[in-house]
């Protein structure tokens, strides 16, 4: 069982010929609203390549809630700890205009999810073969996640991202890092190769395109990233992080497991959407052949 511990949004996205300057209002060409949120994208991700996953999360009483929510279970996620809450979901603007975006994110009733909720599910952080984080909850929330987690000897995969969130703090419970390079950069600086060599084995760094690279002890190692026409790169370190998460809840070794999550984001960026080009364990297999 891989445990999710994170945020559920709905995306408002709005095209647009050009962004609207202050006080102006322009005609848009395009609205959707699409499931989304870091959380909720990564435990998609992983149940889509067959994994067995729990989400702990927080959504509102408004009707998007019951989207969100209705969302994960059509995907198989478990969702009896996504919590109700008042007021609004989470939501995420978004503007695009121009090969362009501009977002917009309100936590709304991520922020919510407190640690207390996490306490409350305790038992069934302890009964998972790994949990997966990221930075849209509240810290103290994350933090109490991976106390949980460390107490119960359950590794984690803890994305930092939006970095901003990040806290040297977190180190100390010896989660497994995935930034992507300028997430490195703003946790480690400039230089956050050195970083590398200080974790061995749990400092893995996304490098788009490129693939991802991390230091096994001995040697660093890059796994190649696989050569596609990219056409939406939106969602794909969520889709890494949760292929990275079924393979490793599988005991796969992590060079492996960073080749079957290279190959599900090297697909998931051939289709628009996060959640939308989420791929299935065949298609990831045989990609990796
Ligand atoms: P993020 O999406 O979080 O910014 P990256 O850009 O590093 O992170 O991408 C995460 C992973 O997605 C990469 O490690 C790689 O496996 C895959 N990926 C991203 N962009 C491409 C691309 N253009 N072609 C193939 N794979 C890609």
């Amino acid at each position: 069982m891989i445990t999710v511990v994170g945020s559920i949004n709905m995306d408002l996205v709005v095209g647009t010929e050009r962004f609207p300057k202050q006080g102006e209002t322009v005609l848009g060409n395009l609205h959707t609203t699409i499931p989304g949120g870091k959380g909720a994208n990564q435990a998609v991700a992983a149940a889509r390549l067959g994994g067995e996953v729990a989400m702990i999360g927080a959504v509102g009483t408004d009707p998007f809630g019951d989207e969100l929510v209705t969302n994960l279970e059509n995907e198989g996620v478990d969702v009896s700890r996504v919590k109700r809450v008042e007021g609004p979901s989470g939501i995420a603007n978004i503007l695009l205009s121009e090969g362009d975006n501009r977002i917009i994110v309100v936590p709304g009733a991520n922020h919510q999810l407190t640690p207390e909720d996490i306490d409350h599910s305790e038992a069934a952080i302890a009964a998972s073969d790994l949990v997966v984080l990221q930075l849209e909850i509240p810290i103290p929330s994350v933090l109490r996640t991976l106390q949980i987690a460390r107490r119960n000897q359950v590794p984690v995969i803890l994305n930092p991202a939006p970095a901003d969130g990040f806290s040297p703090e977190f180190l100390q419970y010896e989660p497994i890092l995935t930034p992507n390079e300028s997430e490195a950069a703003m946790m480690f600086g400039e230089n956050w190769e050195r970083a590398l060599e200080a974790h061995p084995n749990r400092l893995i760094v996304t490098l788009g395109q490129n693939g991802a690279r991390y230091y096994d002890g001995d040697r660093h190692i890059r796994v190649p990233g696989i050569r596609v026409n990219a056409v939406d790169t939106t969602g794909a370190g969520d889709t890494f992080n949760g292929a990275l998460a079924v393979a490793l809840a599988e005991k796969m070794p992590l060079e492996d497991a960073i080749r079957f999550a290279n190959a599900a984001a090297s697909l998931s960026v051939e289709q628009f959407g996060a959640q939308g080009g989420m791929p299935g364990r065949g298609e990831t297999v045989e990609r990796m052949k």
